[in-house]
């Protein structure tokens, strides 16, 4: 009798504490991530792409991703991509005659074959403000805009400085200072890695069902050999600061075991896909 007594009971330990373990699995957010395509980019001259003549002669074919991220507490949409004018039937060649653009689809197209409106949202931020990721900003107004205070004052800080019209649109803004925490649970992080602009950021996501985090580069590298080289583009805002905040992203990287997105490069995009099929 006794001996079947301590069995019930160490039965019914190990039953508590199988318990306890799905109940901490159960808890951890689920979070989703979905990336869509926000443009085309063929470079016609590489070398704008370092601060030496390395890629003198070269072309590359850029993807311009950009990405919904789902939590429970609510929606983020991280980068805008190319404008909506550039859903054209033919690409368009822009003056500095540098790249050849074109975006495949609106905004609401896009987010309706994943399952989303534009309305879902309730914060957007993006890695910096250059035109091609900054493409249908002013269509999340709703939102609320994530941004490092030095991104949002030599952007849009005063009206005479107001050089890109999508972000005049946003008008519910949370200015950071360094890295910011999205949802208070440490599974969507914003990281400041400024250089390529004044506060140029990168995303950290620690998405539901896959084994590493996805970090997601911004423009720290455009392409792969970009960050074998750790070459700087030669319209970067500050050279040393990109150079310590590859270093910092990297550190960052080896820290979390994190699988590195390259938003521009079209091979991230294959391989993010496969990831997320899983
Ligand atoms: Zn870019």
């Amino acid at each position: 009798m006794k001996k079947i007594f301590f069995l019930l009971l160490t039965i019914s330990i190990i039953g508590c504490k199988k318990a306890e373990k799905k109940a901490e699995v159960v808890s951890k957010p689920e979070v989703k991530l979905h990336q869509l395509v926000g443009g085309s980019i063929f470079v016609k001259k590489l070398e704008v792409f370092s601060q030496d003549t390395l890629y003198t002669g070269q072309t590359k074919q850029f993807t311009d991703a950009y990405y919904v991220i789902s939590h429970p507490k609510g929606n983020l949409m991280w980068d805008a991509g190319l404008p909506e004018q550039l859903v054209i039937p033919e690409p368009f060649d822009e003056p500095s005659g540098v790249f050849r653009i074109q975006r495949p689809d609106s905004l609401a197209n896009q987010l309706k074959s994943i399952g989303f409106k534009i309305e879902d949202f309730k914060y957007f931020a993006m890695s910096h403000s250059h035109f091609d990721h900054t493409g249908h900003a002013n269509l999340m107004k709703d939102a609320t805009w994530i941004v490092q205070e030095n991104e949002f004052n030599a952007n849009v800080g005063d009206t005479l400085k107001q050089k890109n019209p999508a972000l005049a649109a946003l008008k519910n803004v949370q200015k950071i200072t360094g890295d910011y925490d999205v949802f208070g649970d440490g599974t969507v992080l914003i990281k400041y890695m400024p250089g390529h602009t004044i506060g140029h950021q990168v995303l950290y996501v620690e998405v539901a069902g896959i084994e590493k985090p996805v970090l997601l580069t911004g423009d720290l590298y455009h392409f792969e050999e970009n960050r074998t080289n750790k070459g700087v583009p030669s319209f970067n805002y500050d050279v040393k600061q990109t150079l310590e905040s590859m270093e910092l992203f990297e550190a960052f990287a080896k820290e979390k075991n994190a699988e590195i997105i390259i938003q521009h490069s079209p091979k991230d995009f294959k391989k993010l896909e496969e990831l997320l099929k899983k």
